[in-house]
């Protein structure tokens, strides 16, 4: 098995090294990763700089780039062939919800499903910022990885894993949640004497609602959550038809949305 790990917590992150020593046994261990961290950065792509990647120790490349370039230039460039799996984690930091847009960890595991490469996503929850010990996500990782490499993943997705602070009580299959936002910015005066802002300050909350990815992580379970690139809203489909139907000159034969 050839494996590639990639995060965006950069290349010196332990969640990444802890990912890297518990698969040993399943095969070669690529790490291809960004040389500092990214995270938050979505599924950004370097198209207007070079990038540098430097392999610091043996299958371990440090990139100048965020981890959907680590992704890319790991497969095409640095393999030069697919991998059987693409792991990207352990994130310092749960990844549900409507966080998911935002994620690099998330999008890392996009781009290798873009790239046809079976890819799971691994965040390791927590309230209080802390991370000292990531050896239980590490081992639900392993595990997935084993059940994905037997059963094969199905056509279009990956999946999203996030692993509860505590020790986890099980594993449960949920659907994306939804983020409740405190729209609070911070506005304060540099030593300069200019304006900065900082976004992202209010307080997170969710709605905790049954079979979601927060509420399985919530109550101690890993919360495991298929997920595919394709963002239509099958179930808005009906309403834009009528509404365009009567404001624009539609073709009355395109086609039904299919749930
Ligand atoms: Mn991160």
């Amino acid at each position: 098995m050839l494996i590639l790990l990639t995060n965006d917590d950069g290349i010196h992150s332990a969640g990444l090294q802890a990912l890297a020593d518990r698969l040993q046994s399943l095969g070669r261990i690529v790490v291809v990763a960004p040389d500092r961290e990214r995270s938050a950065i979505g599924h950004a792509l370097t198209l207007h700089a070079p990038l540098r990647a430097e392999e610091i120790l043996a299958d371990r490349w440090a990139v100048s780039g965020t981890p959907t370039d680590a992704v890319n230039l790991g497969i095409h460039g640095i393999l030069k062939e697919k991998p059987d799996l693409v792991i990207s984690g352990i994130n310092k930091g749960g990844n549900m919800g409507d966080d998911l847009t935002y994620s690099g960890t998330v999008a890392a595991a996009m781009e290798a499903t873009l790239m046809g490469v079976p890819a799971i996503a691994v965040s390791l929850s927590s309230k209080s910022f802390s991370y000292t010990d990531f050896a239980d996500a590490a081992g639900v990782a392993e595990q997935l990885a084993r059940t994905v490499t037997e059963h094969g993943m199905p056509a279009d997705t990956f999946i999203n894993v996030n692993v509860p602070p505590s020790k986890p009580l099980g594993v449960r299959l949920t659907r994306q949640g939804k983020r409740i936002y405190e729209d609070a910015v911070i506005e304060n005066i540099d030593p300069r004497g200019r304006t900065y802002y900082w976004i992202g300050a209010g307080d997170l909350d969710f709605q905790d609602l049954e079979g979601t990815d927060f509420h399985a992580v919530q109550h101690g379970y890993v919360s495991v959550t298929p997920l595919h690139l394709d963002l239509t809203n099958y179930a808005a489909m009906d309403r834009l038809r009528q509404w365009l139907m009567e404001d624009f000159p539609v073709d009355s034969d395109s086609e039904a949305p299919q749930a």
